[in-house]
């Protein structure tokens, strides 16, 4: 029997391992951050939103177990901190979770400004690109380590659902995943992508008419999975298999979280069932 037979959910699973989780402050980052603690991680929180953040550190145990670093993504030397902050604190970096971002709702082209192309691509690419830099600097001479990203299914493998500077940026999240994966592997640092179909988050509920409960009926509606509502626990669940030795062989991977969703398009079926009845 391997190793992984040893595998189970009373087990902590990240035991002995530090993690940094950019855009730790809401969503899916602050759920990763929860339960990459329950499973006995030491983790910094990287966000922008400094109240919320420090909060959460609170809840979670405090300064021993986790900590918030302020940290704008598109800001090299925060970037710089941030990691060698849970170096200096914790003693090393074994999981990178690249998982801040911005998008917006449709938009039309015309409509776009050059500005927001530029703060998307910044926030969603190059922070990307700084997290896995700072993040191989530590990890490359320790032989070890997990740069994970959060992508989106209905973005890096679909397009016409959202703005396109956001589509464009998560396309490029998971082409610089795939790129990283070829040099890293020769470290024994592993590359990976996550991503998740529409999650009731801010991200996508702020500033909309959209409340939680309705965006979580839409997207499931939409969904070929019945039944079940995609939350940010789920996401979380994808990083913590992604971050720990259970796939420790598992690479260059974007592990879709979506019921399925992403391998039909419904429309000819239902074009058809409409033509039928
Ligand atoms: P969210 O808005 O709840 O969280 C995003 C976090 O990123 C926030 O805490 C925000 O403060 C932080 N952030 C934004 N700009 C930053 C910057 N410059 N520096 C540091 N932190 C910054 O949204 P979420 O849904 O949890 O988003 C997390 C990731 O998941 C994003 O990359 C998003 O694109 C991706 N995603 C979300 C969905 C979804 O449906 N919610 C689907 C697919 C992918």
């Amino acid at each position: 029997m391997g190793s992984n037979s040893l595998v189970s959910f009373n087990v902590k699973r990240l035991e002995g391992k530090v993690a940094l989780i950019t855009g730790g402050a809401s969503g899916i980052g602050k759920s990763t951050a929860q339960l990459f603690v329950q499973h006995g991680a030491k983790v910094v929180i990287a966000d922008i939103q400094d109240d919320l953040g420090s909060s959460i550190c609170e809840q979670l145990g405090g300064h021993e177990i986790i900590s918030y670093v302020h940290c704008d993504v598109t800001c090299d030397s925060d970037v710089k901190k941030a990691v060698d902050l849970a170096v200096s604190k914790y003693g090393k970096l074994d999981i990178m979770f690249n998982n801040a971002g911005i998008g917006d709702l449709e938009t039309s082209i015309l409509d776009i400004s050059n500005e927001r192309f530029k703060k998307v691509m910044d926030t969603n690419v190059y922070g990307g690109f700084l997290g896995a830099k700072h993040a191989a600097r530590v990890m490359i001479p320790a032989k070890k380590g997990c740069i994970l990203f959060t992508a989106s299914v209905v973005l890096s493998v679909l397009g016409g659902f959202s703005e396109h500077p956001y589509v464009a940026s998560k396309h490029a999240v998971v082409g610089l995943a795939k790129s990283l994966c070829v040099e890293m592997g020769q470290y024994g640092i592993r590359v990976n992508c996550i991503s998740p179909h529409g999650v009731a988050t801010p991200l996508l509920t702020k500033g909309t008419e959209i409340d939680k409960e309705t965006l979580e009926s839409l997207v499931s509606e939409a969904g070929v999975l019945k039944g079940k509502v995609l939350e940010e626990e789920d996401v979380a669940a994808a990083a913590l298999y992604l971050a720990s030795d259970e796939s420790k062989y598992l690479s260059g991977v974007n592990l879709m979280v979506d019921g399925g969703y992403s391998i039909t398009n419904p429309s000819l079926p239902m074009a058809v069932k409409s033509f039928m009845s």
